[in-house]
């Protein structure tokens, strides 16, 4: 708390007038919004871009909707992020492809006058920074972490060999879900109810570089090779889904039974892989919500007011703590689909 009330006390007038010049004065409604997503590691990331052009379209916007490339994602970003701001972008919405190497163009862009709104991904190290909004990603790794628990009650007695995955270091949402999901795993590691039986606990060891399902599946074929040629492996803590499904692929592959496997997004072939008794979990973190959320942001911007936030305390970038709006993300299993899936017209029909 000292930390994140230095950084505070450190920060300019700006938050106090309520997110600067551009948000004091409006502007015009047919204004360029620039949205500068990372390149497609995962479902959320497809459905978002298609989302942001048909609903700021709808709402008399200019939507410029750009995605990092595959291969040079940070600089594609980065270039991205500074034709919007050349452009004359009124608000940038940004889905950090590297969290932590987009300082210079936030910077420029509030320079410029634009408003920044970090997008599902907080942006670090910098003051240039208006709004986060997100979903309640500590919640998000709290919620896995007790689906791995209550997946493994429900397979026999304790104690349950598992492992751990996180997600790409450069991504600074992956330590805060894993951060939730230890807070939940940590005390059953210590009582001996969860064993970790690779040894591998560390963040640096359980990362997945790029959250690239070849990564985790090559890691898991790792594992299973160097410590359960003759012990079961009950569990495994994914942070997403697509990585569940790399690490599922490794386990059948290598003719083992699947453990209690969590995940995150609820992605098609995620949710019916949960039907078909496969993956545990995931987390229902609609795009659809979060989108719009953000596009609410921007109206309110628009009129020269100040965009509601519900968490000042949270999300420290290691220059300011960034204003947020935290959304509820919802645990799934095959026990609740049908009904945490039921208005989502994509996904109720693998429910049934
Ligand atoms: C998002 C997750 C997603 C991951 C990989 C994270 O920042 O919050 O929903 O699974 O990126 O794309």
């Amino acid at each position: 708390a000292a930390v994140a009330l230095m950084a505070l006390s450190g920060c300019s007038t700006r938050t106090e007038s309520g997110g600067g010049d551009g948000a004091a004065a409006g502007f015009a409604k047919d204004s360029v919004i620039g949205v500068a997503l990372p390149s497609k590691t995962s479902e959320n990331w497809v459905l978002a871009g298609g989302l942001f052009e048909d609903g700021l379209e709808a709402a008399g916007y200019k939507g410029d909707v750009q995605y990092a490339g595959a291969s040079t994602t940070v600089k594609d970003q980065q270039d991205q992020i500074s034709a919007m701001v050349t452009n004359g972008a009124k608000v940038i919405i940004i889905g950090a492809a590297d969290g932590g190497q987009l300082a210079t163009q936030v910077q420029s862009a509030r320079d410029a006058g634009a408003i920044v709104i970090a997008y599902d991904r907080l942006i670090l190290n910098t003051e240039a920074v208006d709004y986060y909004v997100a979903y309640d990603n500590f919640n998000v790794g709290e919620l896995q972490g007790q689906a791995l628990l209550d997946g493994l009650a429900s397979r026999g007695e304790a104690p349950y060999n598992i492992e751990l995955f996180s997600g790409s270091s450069d991504d600074a949402n992956s330590a805060v879900f894993f951060g939730g999901a230890m807070s939940v795993l940590q005390p059953k590691i210590d009582d001996g109810t969860l064993v970790v039986a690779s040894g591998q606990t560390d963040i640096k060891q359980t990362a997945t570089a790029g959250w690239k399902a070849e990564n985790a599946q090559s890691r898991m074929d790792a594992l299973l090779t160097s410590t359960y040629s003759d012990i079961p492996l009950h569990g495994v803590l994914s942070p997403n889904d697509t990585l569940a499904r790399a690490i599922i692929t490794s386990v059948k592959a290598a003719g083992k039974d699947i453990p209690i496997v969590t995940g995150q997004d609820s992605e098609v072939e995620s949710v019916k892989s949960i039907m078909a008794g496969e993956q545990y979990s995931t987390i229902n973190k609609d795009t659809r919500v979060l989108v719009d959320k953000a596009i609410e942001m921007v109206d309110v911007l628009q009129k020269g007011d100040t965009p509601e936030v519900n968490d000042e305390e949270s999300y420290d970038n290691g220059k300011i703590v960034v204003p947020a709006y935290l959304l509820p993300p919802v645990i799934v299993t095959k026990e609740n689909a049908a009904e945490a899936y039921a208005n989502d017209p994509n996904l109720a029909p693998l429910t049934e």
